[in-house]
């Protein structure tokens, strides 16, 4: 039998040889702990906070930026309200409606809006858009209340909304906070009311109303979920009757004539009618440091502001730039207004055909698999309050940046796109070369939970697509947290990706 040599070529050194002789010295201690320092540096990660890295001109451009931002949140409260907020915005900046162009041309800056509920916004670029585009894409709905077809209803001389939520809401926390009534009713004539109260400082708000803990014993045994149930949820709108003794619900129609006499409006406008109820009060600064914004919609606002905030910047990029708002992601990105509606390709298509592609059978194709895509939003930030559904070793933290996300998903990364990491490096690359600092993380533990976004809808037309955003305190709540220097270096991160990806 022929015997077998095995050596390891080197491959596994031997320690001993490379022990280096100790030195007792104070000097070559020192030198050590030098060394040591250094390697550590060089083979580690390690995200620091930006605040202590950023220089002073950063950390004022934050501030300055969070005013801005808190004025975008509160304007823009509905999908339907960010999507008139973002078309004003760039109309003024030049922006014109694709539809009625006939060409694009480099340069062009055009928008397209998604049946009033979304809203794209694009830049021209030089090279053919066969080449591929550069897309960020967030989105503009949010957790909220929507009325039923038949929302109003009396009961012991009170009047009451009824209403079904919409996306994932933790209930207990809608009670006992003012709420203000958004949306539009399409009349019979097809022309639209648009109905707004609870925002201006002498607007009266509504509430949903909850147990005084006096006679709350059972309630507080209940779990969370039931605390407040989905019926619960009504929203009081009214205590005045009806100057009529005799009529039988009085105190119902006469709101229903304030309706009719404020909006023109008839309980049936209200069967066909968008209208949801969100939390009064507008953002505000949290902390006595004011690092923080805290405000209702941060999820996914500040990632659609973040990414509009760059696009705009841009004046003549190589590839085409395009900035995706979304509706419905809160719900599956389903219907013509969410992610997975053709209406977002078609607008890319539409840009194809008018910049004079789309002449070959294999443009299009050619145009969607050659695009990288940001995935836009918000993650949940460490919250040392609830440390045990995370893992601190890999979950973002408030302070260090926008973070990179290559997959969401849960119970085994179902539902989620998994970025490759060769676009997952290219990205990270255009980030350091522009000292954009990031940081990465994993929606909570493994199998503790875990969510979905848009990214995989967009990746299944063929772009190289990743997850990221903004880490945020309170995710979903009506008072959603994030940190001023994240959400302007997330702004910063956007920028760094539109102007360095090739
Ligand atoms: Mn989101
Ligand atoms: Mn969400």
């Amino acid at each position: 039998m022929t015997k077998l040599i095995f050596t390891n070529n080197g491959q596994y050194p031997d320690d001993k040889a490379n022990a280096t002789t100790e030195n007792t010295s104070e000097d070559a201690k020192k030198e050590q702990q030098e060394k040591t320092k250094a390697l550590k540096a060089k083979l580690s990660v390690e995200f620091k906070n930006i605040w202590d890295i950023c220089n002073e001109d950063d950390r004022i451009a934050a501030y300055d930026f969070a005013e801005e931002y808190k004025k975008f949140l509160d304007i823009a409260k509905t999908e339907r309200e960010a999507v008139i907020t973002v078309i004003e915005a760039v109309e003024s900046l030049g922006y014109e409606a694709i539809d009625g162009m006939e060409q694009v041309k480099p340069g062009d800056k055009v928008y397209k809006n998604i049946r009033g509920k979304g809203v794209v916004t694009a830049v021209i670029g030089s090279k053919p858009l066969t080449e591929g585009l550069n897309l960020v894409g967030a989105h503009i709905d949010a957790p909220r209340l929507d009325l039923k077809p038949i929302p109003v209803y009396e009961e012991n001389d009170m009047v009451f909304l009824k209403t079904h939520y919409y996306g994932g809401i933790k209930k207990y926390q809608w009670a006992a906070i003012p709420l203000a009534i958004h949306g539009v009713v399409v009349l019979k004539d097809g022309s639209s009311v648009t109905i707004t109260v609870g925002e201006n400082a002498d607007d009266p708000v509504l509430t949903i109303t909850d147990l005084l803990p006096h006679l709350g014993q059972e309630q507080m045994s209940r779990k969370a979920n039931e605390v407040i149930k989905g019926e619960d949820l009504n929203v009081l709108i009214g205590s005045l009757p009806y100057p009529d003794p005799e009529a039988s619900g009085r105190f119902k129609l006469a709101i229903l004539q304030l309706l009719n006499e404020r909006y023109g409006i008839v309980e049936k406008d209200l069967v066909t009618a968008e209208l949801e109820i969100v939390p009064a009060y507008p953002a505000r600064d949290v902390g006595l440091d004011a690092s923080m914004i805290g405000a209702y919609a941060q999820d996914d606002r500040v990632c659609a502001f973040t990414a509009l905030a760059a696009t705009c910047d841009l004046e003549a990029p190589e590839r085409t730039s395009i900035c995706l708002l979304f509706d419905k992601e809160e719900i599956g990105s389903e219907g013509n207004t969410g992610a997975q509606s053709r209406l977002y390709e078609n607008f890319m298509h539409e840009l194809l055909v008018k910049s004079g592609g789309g002449r070959e059978p294999l443009d299009h194709q050619l145009m969607l698999e050659n695009s990288k895509l940001l995935s836009a939003d918000v993650t949940n930030a460490f919250d040392p309050n609830f440390a045990s559904v995370s893992d601190p070793k890999n979950n973002s933290y408030m302070g260090k940046g926008i973070c990179l996300a290559k997959y969401v998903g849960s119970r085994g990364k179902s539902g989620t796109s998994d970025a490759n990491s060769e676009f997952f490096a290219e990205v990270v690359r255009a980030f350091e070369q522009n000292n954009v600092a990031w940081q990465t993380g994993e929606m909570g533990k493994v199998d503790q939970g875990g969510g979905g976004t848009i990214a995989k809808y967009l990746a299944n037309l063929g772009m190289e697509v990743i997850d990221c955003g903004v880490p945020v305190l309170s995710m979903h709540s009506p008072f959603e947290i994030t940190s001023k220097i994240d959400v302007y270096y997330t702004y910063l991160a956007y920028k760094a990706f539109f102007e360095n990806i090739k």
